[in-house]
């Protein structure tokens, strides 16, 4: 496996791939790092598809990009772990890793300090991430996904894959970048996995480790409000505020914080009314705080 931290030697490397033409299968994970088995299942994937076209080169990323944190969040307490990241990547399949420091993304930045935040990309060329960002995980953290989008824009920029490869768990981001490729006609097809859980059924997550135990324990009420929600769903509900005042009830009664609790369109992403009732494609979507920690989850109907 080969790692790449500069641009300039990753387009080098790009250039040289033989099948690097039209039509070669080239998967790309763009990650933070702090991996764990929801990254893994991606790069499998990205391996199957290598496999089955006979051919090709496997892409990930690992850059904790400064500009998708808000002023009050995780970047500077961000896990990082970089030599287990580059095991896993490598066992489960990447060819090809870019680690770029901030300096080599946002030199216009000087983010050589590590203090870039959202609002900093004024500073620069960056990409609107348009109407499906505006709500939920957008309403709640200002100028995330034009962080998002800038950051996924520019690694397909650096890296030219074929494939961008994205995790259910993040649903908004994976609805928001899908939009993007296809507002901005990028040369990419965008796949999207499904969401890969511990065995109480919690999403995986890198923050997944800012849990105390008793906390950790907690934590499953995400995944099962989401199950109770579908059952309700499945046996018929299809009123949007018994759904979500249900969701609600149950992550208070295990003394979480729901920051939204909610069902919506999976695609456009707004709500249902009340007089049409939910219809599928539906998507229930979570977040919630727990003692510190921000948790989201999601399950489609
Ligand atoms: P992150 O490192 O958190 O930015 O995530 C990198 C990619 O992995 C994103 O496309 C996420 O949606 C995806 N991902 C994170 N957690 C999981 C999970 N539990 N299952 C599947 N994909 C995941």
């Amino acid at each position: 496996m080969k790692v790449f931290h500069t641009i300039a030697e990753f387009r080098e490397y790009r250039r040289s791939l033989a099948m690097g033409g039209q039509g070669a299968m080239l998967p790309f994970v763009p990650t933070m790092g702090a991996l764990h088995e929801g990254h893994a299942s991606l790069v499998r994937h990205a391996r199957n598809m290598r496999d089955a076209a006979g051919g090709g080169a496997v892409f990930a990323s690992i850059f904790v990009n400064p500009t998708q944190f808000g002023p009050s969040e995780d970047f500077s307490k961000y896990p990082r772990t970089l030599e287990a990241d580059l095991a896993l990547l490598e066992a489960n399949g990447a060819d090809a890793v870019f680690v770029p420091s901030a300096q080599e993304m946002y030199p216009a930045l000087n983010s050589a300090d590590a203090a870039v935040r959202t609002t900093d990309l004024a500073a620069m060329t960056s990409v609107d991430s348009g109407p499906l960002s505006t709500v939920l995980e957008g309403a709640i953290r200002p100028g995330h996904f034009r962080g998002v989008c800038t950051v996924v824009a520019k690694l397909l920029n650096i890296t030219g894959p074929s494939h961008l490869l994205l995790g259910q768990k993040d649903f908004q981001q994976q609805a928001v970048l899908r939009q993007m490729c296809l507002d901005l006609d990028m040369p990419v097809e965008v796949v999207t996995c499904p969401t890969v859980r511990e065995a109480d059924g919690l999403a995986m997550s890198s923050r997944n480790r800012y849990l105390s135990a008793e906390e950790r324990a907690r934590a499953v009420a995400l995944f099962e409000t989401l199950t109770w929600a579908k059952g309700a769903f499945d046996g018929g509900a299809r009123q949007p505020e018994m759904l979500e005042a249900g969701m609600r009830q149950r992550l208070i009664a295990r003394r979480l914080e729901p920051q939204y609790a909610t069902v919506v369109h999976a695609q456009s992403l707004q709500p249902f009314d009340a007089a049409g009732g939910i219809a599928a494609p539906a998507v229930l979507l979570i977040a919630a705080k727990l003692g510190g920690t921000r948790l989201i989850d999601n399950m489609l109907l």
